[in-house]
């Protein structure tokens, strides 16, 4: 039984290359490349033959397979030694019921996936290990490549940082010169990773990542490229074998570029296809209200689809206008009976941080997701009797300006309805007794 995977151009002309080739675009006419499997040798196996060893390998100690990507090798990236696996144990990350957030809205089937609780603190680490891992294979068959490189302000280029670091290969990061904050840009000064500010914005920076990456000697860690698709693509698979492989009704998901959607929904139509699932769940994009051309195509039926000029949001790893996936999660909207939502400023910071009072701790994406959830379930879209699965991208302890600025009530935009500020008092036992028995008169 030989599985396979390779680069194939999306457009249907047919143009295909290895995964150890160094492209990014179909050199006939231009469409992105996709992964695709040999799914006639996957159908081999049978659903249960699947089920039984992604249950064997599942959080397991032998390396690389107990990671939630490398779990799933067969359905990811097959071609890839396992000696050139550069692995952190990504996925297997908490699915967490929110009983209590649940109850207060009238779902009490509830779910987070907490995809932030990873290593460099966001989901990019399930298809940065699939990137780095491909780049190692091709490096050590003796390519010329010297450095892995990408444009980004945030999420990318941490995960990129640590798991090239890990490896032994250069990574080169451009980013806006003070577009960034100090957390943003620590995780890959940190890991050493080769850090170019240049006065411009993200597209000024994608625009010399483009000329750059001409030269093979650099590899493109932007999500044009497909290889990170596959191994986001496990979060469906995950989900699934949490619920002990039933599939959800409802999954919300916040989208920028629109990779993660895309991922999102060919992770489950691929488990569709081998017979691991029969039904498929509904999926929503939600989107920042400042950044939503998904958005403008859903409310015009998908009928055409226009970049917009996408405006600082607190959401800033959705704050892109032109996302390099549209055509792709349009079509997997189309399949999934999708539904495009939008959150403003105030609905995003608001809806995360009641959910917090919860015991969440939500990263303003996670905010968008939320909010989508709430305007769903207030229309009535979503039933209570339905299960419903919010992916949190990010950890919450990556963003502390947009907590710290919430509680003091210092974000533009918002008027917030969940803040708790810190009680100041002196030392002395009468005054705290007294404040701490005002206080609990008051909690709900
Ligand atoms: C990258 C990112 C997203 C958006 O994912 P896309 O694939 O660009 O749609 C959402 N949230 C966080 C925290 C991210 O880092
Ligand atoms: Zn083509």
């Amino acid at each position: 039984m030989k599985y396979d995977a390779w680069f194939q151009c999306s457009s249907g002309c047919g143009e295909t290359h290895s995964l150890h080739d160094v492209i990014y675009r179909c050199t006939r006419c231009g469409g992105l490349l996709e992964v695709k499997h040999n799914i006639e040798s996957l159908k081999r196996r049978s659903p249960a033959a699947w089920i039984e060893l992604f249950e064997r390998r599942y959080m397991g100690t032998e390396y690389p397979y107990g990671s939630g990507v490398w779990g799933k090798k067969e359905f990811v990236c097959p071609i890839i030694d396992d000696e050139n696996i550069v692995s952190m144990f990504e996925g297997g990350t908490n699915l967490f019921w929110a009983e209590r957030f649940g109850k207060q809205i009238g779902v009490s089937d509830l779910w987070i996936k907490q995809c932030g609780n990873s290593h460099t603190g966001s989901f990019k680490d399930l298809g940065m290990t699939v990137l780095i891992s491909m780049v190692k294979q091709i490096v050590s068959n003796g390519s010329g490549i010297r450095a892995v490189l990408c444009a980004s302000s945030g999420d990318t280029s941490a995960a990129l940082a640590a798991y090239a670091a890990a490896a032994g290969i250069p990574a080169i990061i451009l980013l806006p010169q003070a577009k960034v904050s100090p957390a943003q840009l620590i995780q890959p000064l940190a890991n050493g990773a080769i850090t170019l500010s240049l006065k411009t914005d993200f597209d000024g920076c994608m625009a010399i990542v483009q000329k750059l990456t001409v030269n093979p000697d650099f590899y493109l860690a932007n999500s044009i490229n497909s290889l990170r698709i596959e191994g986001q693509k496990t979060i469906s698979i995950e989900i699934v074998q949490q619920f002990d492989w039933e599939v959800p009704d409802w999954i919300i998901i916040p989208g920028g570029n629109l990779g993660n959607v895309t991922a999102l929904g060919l992770g489950f139509l691929m488990m569709q296809d081998l017979g691991i699932i029969n039904d498929l769940p509904r999926i929503v994009c939600a989107q920042a209200a400042k950044a939503n051309p998904l958005y403008q195509s859903y409310l015009r039926g998908f009928n055409e689809f226009k970049p917009v000029a996408a405006q600082p949001t607190l959401a800033n790893a959705i704050q892109i206008g032109n996302p390099v996936s549209a055509n792709r999660a349009i079509n997997i909207l189309k399949r999934f009976n999708g539904i495009v939502e939008q959150a403003t400023e105030n609905e995003l910071a608001n809806a995360a941080s009641r959910a917090d009072r919860t015991g969440l701790f939500n990263c303003p994406h996670t905010g968008v997701a939320l909010a989508a959830l709430l305007k769903l379930v207030e229309r009535k879209e979503i039933r209570s009797d339905e299960r419903v699965v919010v992916i949190s991208t990010a950890n919450g302890l990556k963003f502390p300006d947009f907590k710290i600025r919430y509680h003091n009530g210092e974000l533009d935009e918002v008027n917030p309805h969940y803040v708790n500020a810190p009680v100041e008092l002196e030392p002395d036992y009468d005054q705290v007794m007294k404040a701490i028995d005002i206080h609990l008169a008051n909690v709900q």
